[in-house]
């Protein structure tokens, strides 16, 4: 692989997509520099039982103002705008009513408590009740939120998504993961299994050294999560160490899920939701038979992905079998059978779920969003100031970051070529 490009992306999810796009538009030359075998990330939908499941983002959210949602409908990807299974209980659960509404309430305060902490200590769990009986709950909906305990939270980040949120939850059936994966343009320079492994400062802007050589361009975009950036996978020039310090700040949490398939004659109601235990701060929440399939979706944060991740699938079956036997009696155990669960934290590439301000580093977001010189610039969910956490803001940091790399790249001078644009030799794998 030998070429020359005014910019080269360094990852291929919804953030590195979307600067692609903005990048091709422009008819700025780009380059997409993806580690693993398949686009989109984050974003990645499987066939699984046939049925397009999501792994990873699922919901359009802020959907009223999603870029997600335009791209979809431009290119017929149909979209569903109605109430996400959360807004509707499982017939089944109407005895737990009023214990999930004081539940509720008690997350409504604990929410309304962290604006004191922010001006204060910051950490998430300072507004947490001293033996308020509701606490695993706010701790299990913190862990959805934010894959961590409310310990490791800051409270000015955690406000600022939720300030930020229009509240409108939608949904892509044929698979969020889908959809990313399928808006790279067709006209776009893509290499996949081709991770950067270094990325230098030259007069001519950067070179980017992977497994099968090195590439030049006047600017570079990284998109890579806060884990890959903050860890040693790819070497960067020291100058650049206060980004992956921010990056650090802004850990990936965990959140994963677990799919189980259900017998056809079961008695689960479709498009329907239930939540294991209002007091386990593990519990998962369940989408029963979405889009009316034969499937049930765990959807485990922070204590409870834990089990996961560290015990391993086997366990993470057993804890929400467990969980649904206890919800809608001991008949359903050989009524499902599993069918995938992820590993988001495990993945090399990728390393967590996404990002969580440490309490006082939300300033880090913006640390990391700013441009290193005119030649690195920073993209990725852990760069958006306020749609953090979420594909739509990936989307837009993309977009934010190939602007200012197309605005640095056209401002700069094109100084005397050192090497000829043919060929440059890799530097060999470290
Ligand atoms: C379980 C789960 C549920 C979620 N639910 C939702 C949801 O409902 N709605 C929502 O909006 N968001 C959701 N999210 C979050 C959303 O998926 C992410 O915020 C978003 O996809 C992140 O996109 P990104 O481009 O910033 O990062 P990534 O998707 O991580 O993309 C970075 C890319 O860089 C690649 N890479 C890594 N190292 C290198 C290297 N050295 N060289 C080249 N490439 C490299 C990676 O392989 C990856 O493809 C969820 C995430 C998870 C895990």
């Amino acid at each position: 692989m030998t070429s020359e490009f005014d910019v080269i992306v360094v990852g291929g999810g919804a953030a590195g997509i979307g600067a692609v796009r903005r990048l091709v538009d422009s008819g700025t030359s780009c380059l997409l520099l993806e580690a693993s075998q398949r686009l989109g990330g984050r974003a990645y939908t499987q066939d699984l039982g046939g049925y397009p499941l999501d792994l990873g983002c699922e919901w359009l959210h802020s959907g009223d103002r999603n870029a997600w949602v335009d791209i979809a409908e431009a290119s017929g990807f149909p979209v569903d705008r109605g109430d996400p299974p959360w807004a509707k209980a499982h017939p089944s659960q109407d005895v737990n009513k009023d214990d999930r509404e004081a539940a509720w309430r008690a997350y409504g305060d604990w929410e309304g408590r962290l604006r004191a902490v922010a001006r204060g200590t910051d950490r998430a769990s300072d507004a947490l009740e001293p033996g308020g009986p509701w606490n695993g709950y706010v701790r299990a909906i913190a862990g959805f939120m934010s894959g961590v305990a409310p310990e490791g939270i800051s409270a000015t980040d955690y406000l600022a998504y939720d300030d930020a949120s229009t509240g409108k939850n939608w949904h892509l059936p044929l698979g969020y993961g889908t959809l990313v994966a399928a808006s790279l343009p067709s006209s776009a320079t893509v290499r996949l299994a081709t991770p950067a492994e270094r990325i230098d400062l030259t007069g001519y802007g950067v070179e980017v050294t992977t497994r099968a050589g090195a590439v030049r361009a006047k600017a570079a975009i990284l998109t890579v999560s806060t884990v890959v950036l903050a860890g040693d996978a790819i070497r960067l020039p020291p100058e650049v160490d206060p980004w992956r310090e921010a990056a650090a700040a802004l850990p990936l949490g965990r959140n994963e899920k677990i799919f189980l398939e259900i017998g056809r004659d079961t008695a689960f109601g479709p498009d329907t939701h239930a939540y294991g235990n209002l007091r386990d701060p593990r519990s998962a929440a369940y989408s029963i038979r979405p889009n009316g399939w034969p499937v049930i979706e765990a959807f485990l944060g922070g204590e409870g992905a834990r089990i996961l991740d560290e015990a391993g699938p086997a366990a993470g079956f057993d804890f929400v079998s467990a969980e649904l036997a206890a919800l809608f009696g001991s008949g359903v155990a050989s009524a499902i059978h599993p069918l995938a669960a992820t590993s988001w934290s495990r993945m090399a590439s990728i390393g967590g779920a996404y990002s969580c301000a440490l309490p006082g580093q939300s300033d880090a977001r913006a640390r990391l969003a700013q441009p290193f010189e005119d030649r690195l610039f920073f993209a990725g969910e852990a760069t958006h100031l306020f749609d953090f956490t979420t594909a739509h803001g990936a989307h837009d940091s993309g977009q934010r970051a190939a602007d200012e790399a197309m605005a640095a790249v056209r401002a700069r001078p094109i100084p005397a070529r050192k090497v000829p644009p043919a060929v440059v030799p890799a530097r060999g794998v470290r």
